[in-house]
């Protein structure tokens, strides 16, 4: 069951060595969330063969061009491509107004149905759940209107020791009765107990996104223990004056974030241009939380299925 974030885009404002803007998918399960949709967003999916028809969601942080000017394009090549089941559209306000506005003026016609939801940007949210995930929006502090995103794997079932079946000779109906946590009651009138029959649930497992925001602790409790936390890291801590001026963080505001925060990783990215070289941000970030990452355009990160604490 795969629960894997790969990197679309990693710079801020502008593309530049080699590196396209905003853009990250999440698969859980199968199941694709697009998240910020920048120009080129549409070459790294074909380039990384990421199957644009897979994606069911996408999450918008916020309405800077670096974040959404992919948009109206890929949704106006998934119409060409006949795209037909439902596409769910998150972000603040404007968006829709946004996305109305380009395909009217451009005389789109999108030929499937998309609904666009708009997120409040001022509160913690639950925006999405389904029978795998629960999607979470939260407040940034940007210039504009800005909000992250928290996706959670939902409970999954109980596991069923396998010596247990054999002894009892379960049907399939009994396990699945068990795997949601019932009693089963054999035909002799024995009952077995759930707890006797199965494990917990392994934990589950979590991914969260913070582009683009001032360094800000009220993020901290939000994505607490999450497995891997995306912090925009636009400059380094010799341009500290400048990030709180864009509303924007350092490499050290990042990973004073997931140090807090207790992550299990945190991943780096929205580079500002004058940065070239990436080193040397990943080795400040470090300095404060060692399990700093850089996130560069086409890199994977997977969250194996943790054990049992
Ligand atoms: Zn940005
Ligand atoms: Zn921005």
């Amino acid at each position: 069951m795969i629960f894997e974030l790969t990197i679309l885009g990693c710079s801020s404002a502008i593309p530049i060595h080699n590196r396209f803007m905003s853009s990250q998918v999440l698969n859980v399960h199968g199941r694709l969330f697009l998240i910020d949709c920048a120009e080129g967003t549409q070459i790294r999916l074909a380039e990384y063969k990421i199957s644009k028809n897979k994606i069911e969601n996408i999450l918008i942080s916020h309405l800077h061009g670096d974040h959404i000017f992919g948009l109206p394009g890929l949704i106006g090549s998934m119409s060409m491509l006949g795209r037909t089941k439902p596409l769910d559209v998150y972000g603040p306000e404007g968006i829709e107004s946004f996305l109305n506005n380009a395909f009217e003026i451009s005389e789109s016609f999108i030929g499937f149905e998309l609904n666009i939801h708009v997120v409040r940007h001022s509160k913690y949210t639950k925006i999405i759940e389904n029978e795998k995930v629960i999607v979470y929006s939260f407040p940034l502090k940007h210039r504009i209107a800005a909000v992250g995103y928290k996706i959670v794997e939902k409970d999954r079932l109980r596991n069923i020791n396998p010596e247990m079946i054999e002894k009892y000779n379960l049907s399939y109906n009994q396990i699945q009765a068990a795997k949601y946590g019932n009693d089963i009651n054999l035909t002799g009138g024995e009952v077995l107990k759930n707890a006797d029959l199965t494990f917990s649930p392994k934990r589950k497992r979590s991914f969260a996104y913070c582009s683009d925001t001032i360094y800000d602790e009220s993020i901290v409790p939000v994505v607490k223990k999450v497995d891997l936390l995306y912090h925009e890291a636009t400059y380094m801590e010799h341009l500290k004056d400048k990030a709180k001026e864009r509303f924007h963080s350092t490499t050290v505001d990042a990973a004073k974030i997931a140090q807090q925060a207790e992550v299990g990783k945190l991943i780096i990215g929205h580079y500002s241009s004058r940065y070239k070289d990436l080193n040397a941000l990943l080795q400040e970030a470090k300095g404060v939380f060692e399990r700093t990452e850089l996130a560069i355009d086409g890199k994977r990160f997977t969250v194996k299925i943790p054990d049992n604490e």
